[in-house]
């Protein structure tokens, strides 16, 4: 038996994997402590003997190294509950678990997933192999230096792009200006300015991080997915036509933009962590 788990910025999603059927459950990531939560399902499932977690913060060998829009109780996991346990568990950022889901998918060995959701996530994988840098925290593009703002991220800096091509993003600039919780697509088209200048804002960080990926990967797919671009699927015809002139066209002419087809890329990559190891 198999438990894959997707811990996003909003929703904790679980999938346990039986021979004949798979358990679905989705719960509030900000109400629910991951540990309590695999704990409890280890109690109703004893013979779980792999868990693969696709975790939305930054990850190194196991371990949580931070959360941008999580709490984290015990950052070790992976010692956690191998040493507890009679089980395997791996545990990789949200967005390196989505490119393999995307790669698998796509069949290619040159795919960058960018993903709009609570935060802004990217990952990209090169010739077959996931570009992981020293730490594991390469493409990293959410909390790439933009614009200098009034408002911090979750990681702490004030200069982040995901303050501005996000969810949470959007939800600050909202709560700054008094503007009640609307999507994208309201914001863009209210009567008040305000409204829709923290649409525009939105888009142009949106395009100005998928030209930079563009530009500096190279990749051959580049798939747009997370709730933002699910709920919002005009943005990919938007992007396609806006980013002419704005990556490098080398690169450009050649990359096919397309959506995600995955109901959830993270949770499916999650669950490839088993077999999938990069190292
Ligand atoms: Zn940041």
């Amino acid at each position: 038996m198999k438990l894959s788990i997707d811990v996003g910025g909003t929703n904790l999603r679980s999938e346990i994997h039986m021979p004949a059927e798979i358990i679905c459950e989705d719960v509030s990531s900000q109400e629910n402590d991951l540990i309590d939560f695999i704990e409890a399902k280890l109690r109703t499932y004893p013979s779980i003997s792999f868990i693969g977690i696709s975790f939305a913060g930054q990850v190194y060998k196991g371990e949580i190294l931070s959360a941008p829009n999580l709490r984290v109780r015990e950052p070790k996991i992976k010692e956690y509950f191998e040493s507890k346990y009679n089980l395997k568990l791996e545990i990789d950022n949200d967005l390196n678990c989505a490119v393999r889901a995307e790669a698998h998918y796509f069949k290619s060995d040159s795919v960058l997933a960018l993903y709009v959701g609570t935060g802004l996530g990217s990952a990209f994988m090169d010739d077959g192999r996931l570009v992981l840098g020293a730490k594991n925290q390469a493409f990293e593009i959410g909390h790439i230096p933009y614009k200098k703002t009034i408002l911090a991220c979750g990681c702490g800096k004030t200069n982040c792009i995901e303050l501005y091509a996000s969810a949470s993003g959007l939800n600050k600039w909202m709560k700054y200006f008094n503007i009640p919780k609307v999507s994208l697509f309201e914001l863009e088209n209210s009567p008040d300015m305000q409204s829709r200048e923290i649409a525009f804002e939105f888009k142009e960080a949106l395009l100005f991080a998928a030209a930079t990926l563009i530009t500096i990967a190279n990749p051959k797919i580049m798939v747009l997915g997370g709730g933002v671009i699910k709920r919002n699927p005009y943005l990919l015809e938007w992007l396609k036509e806006n980013l002419k002139g704005q990556a490098f066209s080398a690169s450009l002419d050649d990359v096919e933009i397309v959506m995600s087809e995955l109901q959830n890329g993270a949770i499916s990559g999650a669950k490839l962590l088993e077999e999938n190891k990069n190292e």
